[in-house]
């Protein structure tokens, strides 16, 4: 049954979801990859993750998801100069009650027009004040009406543990914003901010997640070996903490940090606080905005090439002071800390080090297949697969559909040497797509 307002409720409703839903549109943090599947089967609960979350942004298969990604409320009393909703910003303000939050999901749910909800908030009284109220709409979304859909929280730092425990419990996802990659870019930004602080809630998430999915372990061990009819009990008993991790985000370009210290500042993410993804958000220009900010965007592609740096570090065994060179080894390529802007990092990275091209498909070892710029994951699999019964030839990876001209100049096969094209001084030329027409410049 869906939710009937009276039209003067539903006028101040829907004001309040364009003021609220308008102010939450800079946090980039949404994507649902990762979360556990929810089973609706057998309960009279709502809704279904089927397993890959929801967003409105793509899941990892290249489907459009959507959610409904609100504010609980844009007053703040933080003054961070980059955001829009900071206490000296002159926008509109609004606030939902934690009541309404849930009728506007569930009635969205029920339309089908969600498949979740992604909840940040503006900090009013406190911080623990504020976090109370994010996590009692997933209470009542989960608890009074057995909502199965999916949940990502945004997470403020300075609140007490024991509210970010309670979150975990309910939420798929919970994130907190590091904002700007390091102490110095907060101090200048956002001086209400407290890096240690965020720093110390992420160790705390980390360790209720790695808590939760050890329990988990264990119980699925022991309904390995439990008798059939006492199975569904342990099922149901094993603890749950936001099963789809955390993350973070960055804002990219509010500041003069260079991409080197960003992902220097992310591989540190991912390895203290195992974090699911740390997403990149070019600063955008803001109405009112402080003077020490910058006046323009910073190139889309910056935010872009970060990503596939980030991708590189993630699933492709590189490191991130690999990626960008410290300063004796700084090439042409990454000038200055910053990663080109004219062509991929791994290939940026492949050009910076001939010497370890050719590398030979039929025999080089998975990590140096990675590293061939237009081989990626999937494909190197199909290679490692297809060499294991014969030797692959050039007719194979044009099946592969690999950027044939990208892949030539770096691999040996039976049939293919690239010669010196490897030393050619234009091979930055010869390998490059195409310019995009500026579209992400
Ligand atoms: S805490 Fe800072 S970033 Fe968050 S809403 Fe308030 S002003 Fe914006």
């Amino acid at each position: 049954m869906s939710i009937v307002l009276p039209t003067a409720a539903l006028q101040t409703t829907q004001r309040k979801l364009a003021i609220l839903a308008d102010a939450a549109k800079y946090d980039a943090s949404c994507s649902s990859s990762g979360t556990a599947k929810r089973n609706s089967v057998g309960g009279k609960g709502i809704g279904s993750t089927e397993g890959s979350g929801i967003c409105h942004s793509y899941a990892p298969d290249g489907r459009c998801i959507s959610l409904l990604k609100i504010l609980l409320t844009n007053f703040c009393t933080y003054d961070c100069l980059y955001c829009v909703n900071r206490v000296s910003s002159n926008v509109q303000r609004a606030r939902f009650t934690a009541e309404e939050v849930v009728k506007l999901t569930l009635d969205f749910y029920r339309r089908n027009c969600i498949e979740g909800l992604f909840l940040s908030s503006g900090i009013i009284q406190s911080p623990d004040y504020t976090m109370e109220q994010v996590v009692e709409v997933a209470r009542c979304l989960r608890e009074d009406h057995d909502f199965r859909g999916y949940i990502h929280l945004k997470t403020i730092p300075d609140a007490s543990p024991e509210l970010l425990a309670r979150a975990g419990r309910y939420a798929d996802r919970l994130s907190i914003n590091i904002e700007l990659p390091t102490q110095e870019g907060l101090e200048a930004l956002a001086p209400e901010k407290d890096g240690p602080a965020i720093r110390r809630a992420m160790a705390r998430l980390r360790i209720h997640i790695d808590d939760a999915k050890g329990a988990a372990q264990d119980q699925r061990r022991t309904s390995i070996i439990a008798l059939p009819q006492s199975r569904k009990a342990q099922r149901t008993a094993a603890p749950r903490f936001a099963p789809g991790g955390q993350s973070t985000q960055m804002i990219v370009g509010a500041d003069v940090t260079n991409d080197r210290t960003i992902l220097q500042a992310s591989a540190s993410l991912y390895s203290a606080y195992r974090m699911r993804r740390v997403y990149y958000s070019a600063f955008s220009p803001i109405p009112d905005a402080s003077p020490g900010l910058p006046l323009k965007q910073p190139p889309l592609m910056r935010e872009h090439r970060l990503y596939q740096a980030d991708w590189l570090i993630r699933f492709y065994g590189f490191s991130h002071d690999e990626i960008v060179p410290s300063a004796p080894d700084d090439t042409s390529s990454t000038t200055g800390g910053m990663l080109a802007l004219d062509m991929d990092p791994k290939l940026a990275w492949a050009l910076a080090n001939r010497a370890q091209f050719p590398v030979c498909v039929n025999t080089a070892a998975r990590d140096m297949l990675l590293r061939v710029p237009g081989l990626g994951v999937k494909a190197v699999v199909r290679i490692l697969q297809a060499r294991r019964v014969r030797q692959v030839r050039l007719d194979d990876l044009l099946r592969l559909h690999v950027p044939i001209k990208k892949v030539m100049p770096f691999v040996l096969l039976p049939d293919h040497h690239p010669g010196s094209t490897l030393e050619a001084a234009n091979l930055a030329q010869l390998v490059k797509p195409a310019p995009l027409q500026g579209l992400l410049f």
